[in-house]
Formats: structure tokens, C-alpha cells, sequence
């Protein structure tokens, strides 16, 4: 069933967190002159414009990246994050907003290599176009991402960041993303893995995060955003979570300094807030 199109939802809260958590690990990853994969599971249509077509309808973007576009008060580590935004937006007014692959694009270096899987017809037929200037460093398929991960690991350069991102509109993506980083773990335990998933009054959904916590890794982090209280009908996502294993060092600090002020922007009502945890040897 491939019913999802994520342009509907472009830039809200969820990839707002999804992705700067992204920039702020790729960043990291290039402070060693080593090349490394980066690796989406399910990379949707690459880059998203905001300013006509399926982001307009709802116009999720408002209540994400549209609040911190003008804010002059960022934490520095956002701030670099919005900036590679602008850059997309070449400074100009926010029309574009990128997908995980186009975040990635802004910083993998030209040894470093992107595997990308995206199942839509329609959204791997874009995401092709945002990458055919591309060469050999950007691979896209149109493939089970899942599959395709089981595939590349260990990835021959022995570095790798790896996303996760599926649309969790069948049950069974709650069970397969555990299978995958258990697989993953076993193949590549030094791989980073990012995970983000939805936060929704779903039974499926605690079990998740359960699972993760038991996954086994050595070092992990776990942070969750949410905009606004759980709805009272039970229905809705009032947040996301993204689950990191082998997180740089350096990001529970950062994440510390950045949620709070998110949790404070984004905020719908009260409910609004974030948790952090970390876990290290
Ligand atoms: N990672 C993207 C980003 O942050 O910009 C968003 C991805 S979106 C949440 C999930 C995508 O996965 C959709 O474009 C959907 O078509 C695709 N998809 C669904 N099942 C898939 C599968 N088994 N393998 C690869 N892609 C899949």
C-alpha cells in the first residue's frame, strides 16, 4: 500500500526534529577525513516546495520550520541548521523545504557516498530528477528499503550513518524497523542508526520504544518533541521521537540545549514538551 506522500507534510514539527538531529550527526561525521555511507531506508521525494501543490493543503510547514525562520534568538547549534535551510532557499523567502536526502546532499563530502530507497513511482521519479546532476556518489533505487539496507551492511568503507524513516501507515512497519536494527546491529555494530517514528495513542507505538530500549546497543539516545497534548479522542500525532544508536558524543549536549527551545516554538498548548535520554556503556 503506498498511499503516503510525504510533500503533505513538509517541514512540520517531525522532520524539523528528524532533520536537524540528521545535520547535527552528518556534521560530526565530517570531522574525520574518513568517507562514510549515508544510507535512507525510505527517502521520499528529496526536496519539497511549500509554496504550491500537496505542502499547501494542510500546510503542516507552519507549525515547524515556518516558526524558527525568523527567529534571531536560535541556540547556536540550530542555528547552523536553519542556515543550511536559507542556503536551499539561496536567502530568500522559505519556498523550498529538503527531504532527508537533500540535508544529507548539503553535507556529504565528495568521497563520502548516499545509498537512497524510495517505493513511490511518483516520489522516486523526483527524487531521480533532484539527483540526476549527481555521479556515482548518489545511488537511488527503487527498492524495499529494508531489503536494500540488509544488502549494504557492513558498507565497505566501515562508516556509515544510516536513516530509517518509514511511514508507519501499516502496522507492520512498528515490527519490521525493530528486525531491521537487530539485523543491522548484527552486520554493522558500529554503523550510527537513526530512527524516527510517530508519537500517537497507538498500543504499537509503546511497544516500539520498549523494544528499542532492549535492542541491546551499546550507546544510544532517545528524544521525543512533542507540539501540543495528546488529543482527548485519542486520535493524531502530537509529536515524534528519534531513537540514535552510536550517537556522536557530543549530541546529548546538544539536544539538552536545543529541545527545550524547540519544545518552546513549536508549542500548540501546554502539553507541548520533550524528553532526552541516553544510554552509554
Ligand atoms: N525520509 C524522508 C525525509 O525525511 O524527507 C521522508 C520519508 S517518508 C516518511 C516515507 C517514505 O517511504 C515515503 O516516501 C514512502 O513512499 C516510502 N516507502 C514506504 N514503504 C517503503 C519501503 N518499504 N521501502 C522504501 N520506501 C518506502
Amino acid at each position: 500500500m503506498l498511499s503516503y506522500r510525504h510533500a503533505f507534510h513538509a517541514g512540520n514539527h517531525a522532520d524539523v526534529l528528524k532533520h536537524f538531529v540528521l545535520h547535527q550527526v552528518l556534521a560530526y561525521a565530517n570531522q574525520k577525513d574518513k568517507p562514510y555511507w549515508y544510507i535512507d531506508t525510505h527517502a521520499g521525494a528529496g526536496m519539497y516546495a511549500l509554496d504550491h501543490g500537496y505542502a499547501v493543503q494542510n500546510a503542516e510547514f507552519e507549525q515547524g520550520i515556518a516558526r524558527l525562520w525568523e527567529c534571531n534568538d536560535l541556540p547556536d547549534s540550530l542555528q547552523s541548521f536553519i542556515e543550511l535551510i536559507k542556503h536551499i532557499n539561496r536567502g530568500k523567502a522559505l519556498k523550498h523545504y529538503p527531504g532527508s536526502p537533500a540535508v544529507a546532499q548539503e553535507l556529504l563530502r565528495g568521497s563520502d557516498r548516499a545509498r537512497l530507497f524510495e517505493l513511490h513511482p511518483s516520489d522516486v521519479k523526483l527524487l531521480r530528477q533532484h539527483f540526476k546532476p549527481a555521479g556515482r556518489e548518489v545511488l537511488v533505487e527503487q527498492q524495499d528499503g529494508f531489503a536494500g539496507l540488509k544488502a549494504l551492511l557492513p558498507p565497505p568503507p566501515r562508516r556509515a550513518v544510516v536513516l530509517i524513516d518509514p511511514p508507519y501507515e501499516e502496522k507492520r512497519d512498528y515490527q519490521r524497523v525493530i528486525e531491521a536494527l537487530k539485523d543491522s546491529l548484527q552486520r554493522f555494530a558500529t554503523g550510527t542508526y537513526l530512527l524516527w517514528y510517530p508519537l500517537l495513542q497507538r498500543p504499537e507505538v509503546d511497544l516500539l520504544t520498549d523494544r528499542l530500549a532492549k535492542l541491546g546497543a551499546a550507546s544510544w539516545l532517545h528524544a521525543t518533541l512533542s507540539i501540543h497534548a495528546p488529543a482527548a479522542d485519542g486520535f493524531g500525532m502530537h509529536g515524534s521521537g528519534m531513537f540514535v544508536i552510536n550517537p556522536p558524543w557530543t549530541l546529548p549536549d546538544t539536544l539538552q540545549q536545543t529541545l527545550p527551545y524547540l519544545a518552546e516554538k513549536l508549542a500548540l498548548d501546554d502539553g507541548a514538551g520533550y524528553a532526552l535520554r541516553h544510554h552509554t556503556p
